[in-house]
């Protein structure tokens, strides 16, 4: 009996094949296929539900329902049975439909004289796309056998909407693919930008579903698993000098390509008229249907083993997307579910913005992204469904919004936006070579943030004075290794070079936290933040601290050197880290290596107790430098990742800028050089307020030196202070309103 169905399957599939190459398209072709598989199961009704919208399914097509009800019936995700089997992404099979949970009654269809329903998801690569629905008169269920001729079906369809083959009018999937769609996400990066979409990973496009060939499908099918085999074994032989937990993760990926499961559904999708690229994509969605329902971590992370396996097979299978880069376009707008920051270090600066699906504010490649002021925003659920290759979208970084596909309204508004931000940008140009000097006459210090050799460049196109903190964490972050001595001591002598004469102040390995060396076995904390991290770890386990002041040593040359430590929390643990410098110094004496001609060494204050630490600190340090953005996370108790949280508290809170002014007052008294070197000093009305209170130094995202220059250079500082103390004698909460009141009569 199943052999004689799954016969069936494949003479469906074969008919199916007919009715795709015959001369109809669009809607034509939606029907014939609806017929077809109407007339081939036996049933009275077969329909095609697509979405419309992301929450709305319209029957797109019918053989037995009222006609007139195609392209009027619409219901909303989880709505009646066929919104239930979309939002549910799994069969619905019942014989009696009108008993059935959810179950809607839709007068124009007529369906209530139908008692069996079976509705199977169309989805693609774990995105359901509609809802393919047979049903009949008879009580029955459908059997197993008639469910799986329908999964294969739909999966037939999945690639013919895919394909644009179905374009009814303005309703059906290929037509959503052109309208406008606007996606809110969150803001991780400012700034405008309009260009191309450019998918990261984009679509393999399977134009060959269904197959007559068996056999001979089968063997592409088997040599892809081969070349895909042997792939996975190279690069666990290119992984054996690297940690176990990485030999670990691999060995899970060999056990996926080899999983005999796998193979073997693919085998009878093809034996069952599929073609070798469908079967793979059959199998991915349906487990990644499954997967995404589990509540289990670890199974979901299978999930995405699973998944980039399959991709790898579809890109073997079809000869796609070997060189996606070749096909970038101009002005590239990267779309993608999430990003690495090694991946995007390799597309480099030429992307004019960055839209993700997933992301976070804190993320390393989020990090990349506002190193290279490129426009990213983070949280655009849909992005990458709804996107193609070479849609134009508008990235508005500054509301956290992309517009896919805009109409001439938004796009016209968009215009203004990017004239208004290149206005603004020819202005800061024409200050660059100007000091940061108020109207008072005192100058602040602007100086950049970096952790990237290709950061280097923005020192001279920002106008900084030189580096306030080198992140030295990313060039770990972005490897497979832990680099070695020399590597790290050639790299930073590019920056001691690339800076030219200007101070760099580097900071020692800042990891831990959400900072995991993808090659260090991690810490199972129950809270990181406030864990075993940055300069804990270095005095903890001193061998890579050793390693980094010895390769700073040496990256100096005989030059000026300026290194600072992270997240000093006492003065124990300054003098702890110094004494390892002291060390690395008589070391490098005894191998005769030149010395540094001046060496600061600075503390980074990123916890408040570090304010309240004896006298002697401050004398013993040579410079501090508040870390703002985890000096507020302590400060407030608010996680800085935490958007709910982070987001009540203001940076302008009169206790915040008080403990600030405590921190400036206590390194005056020892003339101990402070600075700022948090995401807060590159935002005009806080770097103003910093100024104000007596802050001399920020250093910041190269972006923002421009607009921090602009407003500092248009103020007369105690006239800032007046209006913060007036608004602290009024017992304002923070002083953000008055000093923005007062803002707007000066500029
Ligand atoms: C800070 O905490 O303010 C800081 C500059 O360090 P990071 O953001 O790298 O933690
Ligand atoms: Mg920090």
């Amino acid at each position: 009996m199943p052999h004689r169905l799954e016969t069936e399957s494949r003479k469906l599939l074969g008919r199916l094949r007919e009715a795709l190459a015959a001369d109809n398209e669009g809607q034509a072709r939606l029907d014939s296929v609806v017929n077809l598989i109407a007339n081939s199961m036996q049933t009275e009704v077969c329909s095609i539900y697509l979405f419309r919208d992301t929450e709305t399914l319209e029957l797109c097509a019918t053989k037995g329902l009222e006609r007139e009800a195609v392209h009027q019936t619409r219901m909303r995700l989880g709505e009646g049975l066929v919104g239930r089997t979309a939002k549910s992404r799994s069969v619905i099979n019942t014989a009696d439909a009108p008993a059935e949970k959810g179950f809607r009654y839709m007068p124009e269809t007529g369906e209530e004289r139908f008692s069996s329903f079976c509705g199977v998801p169309i989805q693609r690569l774990g995105d359901v796309l509609g809802v393919l629905v047979v049903q009949s008169k008879a009580a029955r269920k459908f059997t197993p056998d008639e469910v799986y001729a329908l999964e294969i079906v739909a999966m037939v369809i999945a690639e013919m909407t895919e394909l644009g083959a179905f374009v009814g009018e303005g309703a059906a999937l290929s037509a959503r693919h052109q309208q406008p769609v606007m996606l809110r996400g969150s803001v991780a990066q400012e700034g405008a930008s309009e260009g191309k979409v450019f998918l990261h990973e984009p679509r393999v496009v399977v134009t060959n579903p269904i197959s007559d060939d068996p056999e001979k499908e089968n063997d592409r099918l088997y040599a892809a698993i081969e070349e895909l085999r042997k792939a996975v074994d190279n690069m666990l032989v290119g992984a054996r000098s690297a940690d176990t937990d990485q030999i670990q993760v691999l060995e899970a990926y060999r056990m996926f390509a080899n999983s005999d499961g796998w193979l073997r559904r693919m085998k009878a999708d093809v034996e069952n008229g599929l073609s070798a690229e469908a079967a793979v994509e059959k199998e991915q969605s349906l487990a990644r249907a499954r997967l995404s329902k589990s509540a289990d971590p670890y199974m979901r992370e299978r999930l995405h083993d699973l998944d980039d396996l399959s991709n790898r097979l579809l890109r073997i299978l079809t000869g796609q997307g070997a060189d996606a880069k070749a096909d970038m376009p101009d002005n590239p707008i990267l779309v993608a579910r999430n990003i690495g920051p090694g991946e995007l270090l390799e597309y480099g600066k030429k992307l004019k913005g960055i839209v993700l699906e997933e992301g976070s504010v804190g993320s390393h490649a989020t990090i990349v992204a506002r190193a290279w002021a490129i426009p990213l925003v983070i949280n655009a659920k849909g992005v990458v469904r709804e996107a193609l290759n070479g849609d134009p979208i508008l990235v508005d970084g500054e509301q956290g919004i992309a517009h896919l596909r805009p109409d001439d309204t938004v796009h016209a508004a968009f215009r203004d936006k990017l004239a208004m931000q290149t206005r603004a940008q020819e202005r800061y140009a024409s200050i660059r070579d100007l000091p940061a000097e108020t109207k008072c006459g005192n100058v602040i210090s602007l100086q950049m943030n970096a952790g990237l050799i290709a950061d280097l460049p923005s020192l001279a196109g920002s106008g900084a004075e030189g580096v306030g903190l080198f992140r030295t964490e990313l060039q770990f972050l972005i490897r497979n290794q832990m680099p070695k001595r020399a590597e790290l001591s050639a790299l930073y002598s590019r920056v001691v070079n690339a800076a030219a004469g200007k101070r760099v102040a580097f900071r020692t390995l800042d990891i831990g936290s959400d900072k995991v060396l993808p090659y260090m076995k991690p810490n199972d904390e129950p809270n990181p933040a406030m864990g075993w991290r940055a300069i804990r770890v270095g005095l903890d386990k001193p061998g890579v601290l050793r390693m980094q002041l010895q390769a700073l040593l040496r990256a100096a040359n005989g030059g000026p050197l300026a290194v600072m430590f992270p997240f000093i929390t006492q003065i124990r643990e300054f003098r702890d880290a110094k004494a390892e410098m002291d060390k690395a110094i008589a070391r490098e004496k005894i191998l005769g290596h030149p010395l540094p001609s001046s060496l600061e060494v600075g503390a980074m204050l990123e916890t408040p107790s570090l304010a309240f630490a004896p006298d002697a600190f401050f004398d013993e340090v040579d410079f501090v430098s508040i870390g703002g953005n985890d000096l507020k996370q302590f400060f407030f108790a608010a996680d800085r990742e935490n958007e709910r949280v982070r987001k009540r508290y203001d940076t302008l809170d009169v206790s915040f800028l008080s403990f600030i002014e405590r921190v400036i007052k206590r390194c005056e008294v020892h003339n101990t050089p402070l600075s700022f070197c948090g995401e807060d000093a590159g935002r005009p009305v806080e770097a103003l307020c910093f100024a104000a209170l007596g802050l001399r130094s920020l250093s910041m995202r190269p972006a923002s030196i421009g607009p921090v220059k602009h407003l500092l250079r248009r103020v007369d500082l105690s006239e800032v202070k007046a209006v913060m103390d007036d608004a602290i004698a009024n017992g304002d909460q923070s002083v953000r309103r008055a000093v923005a009141d007062w803002l707007v009569y000066q500029v």
